[in-house]
Parts: C-alpha cells; structure tokens; sequence
C-alpha cells in the first residue's frame, strides 16, 4: 500500500478540525485517528505517526495536552523532551549543606516533567485551547 505524507500545514488543519468535532480526546491513538479521517477527505492515501500529531498539536498552541506517566526503574538522563522535542531544564533543590541538587527535568513547552528516575508518558489527553 502507498502511504503519502500530508504536510505539516494540513495535519494541523486537520487536527483543529478534529478538535472542533471531539472536543476532549482521551488518548494519542484516537486523536490520530480522528485527524486521520480529516486528512483522508483530502486523500485516501494519507498517513501520519502519533508523534507528529502529538509534536504538531503542542508546538503550534493547538491544544493543551495533559501527560499521564508511570515511573520507570531507568536513570533519567538530560536530553529533549520525549514529549514534544522541546528543551528540558533541571529541577533544582536547595541542599540542607547550602549547594543545589537536580532533581529532576522539567519541560518548558509542554509541561512534562521527570524525576531522577524517567517518567515514560503512557496517556496524553488532548483539550482543545
Ligand atoms: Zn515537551
């Protein structure tokens, strides 16, 4: 089967328009699915990951997306948000001994934050703005 990429000007079309529609949706599959069938009007042949919508929907202020997240046993390291690609900064707590300690990442675009031990995002709800 073909696959045809829509470019980054109609996913976002098309996921306002889903918002339009749905409202509140409660995960990144159904989100996707719906911004799918939106996309699939224009043509039948039109697939998108869950990750562009995702990073689409937050970099351009189209919706408020809400992260649920398990904590893993692995050890955070500092690098891009897994969410929406943006910087992460440290979490930093005073010590008792009068220096700083990082406690965690947190990111500036989105929101999504981690402790020592990575938080791996597992729901994301998407609210229209
Ligand atoms: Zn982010």
């Amino acid at each position: 089967m073909a696959y045809r990429k829509p470019s980054d000007t109609e996913i976002l079309e098309a996921i306002k328009d889903a918002l339009q529609r749905h409202g509140v949706v409660n995960s990144q599959r159904k989100m996707t699915e719906f911004v799918l069938k939106e996309l699939k009007r224009h043509d039948p042949d039109y697939s998108v990951s869950e990750a562009r919508v995702r990073r689409l929907a937050i970099d351009n202020g189209l919706a408020k997306v809400e992260i649920h997240a398990r904590e893993s046993a692995k050890k955070t390291s500092a690098r891009d948000c897994p969410v929406c690609g943006g910087k992460t900064v440290k979490i930093r707590n005073e010590t008792v001994y009068g220096g700083t300690v990082t406690v965690g990442y947190k990111c500036k675009t989105c929101g999504y934050w981690t402790g020592l031990k990575q938080r791996v995002p597992t729901l994301y709800v998407f609210c229209p703005k």
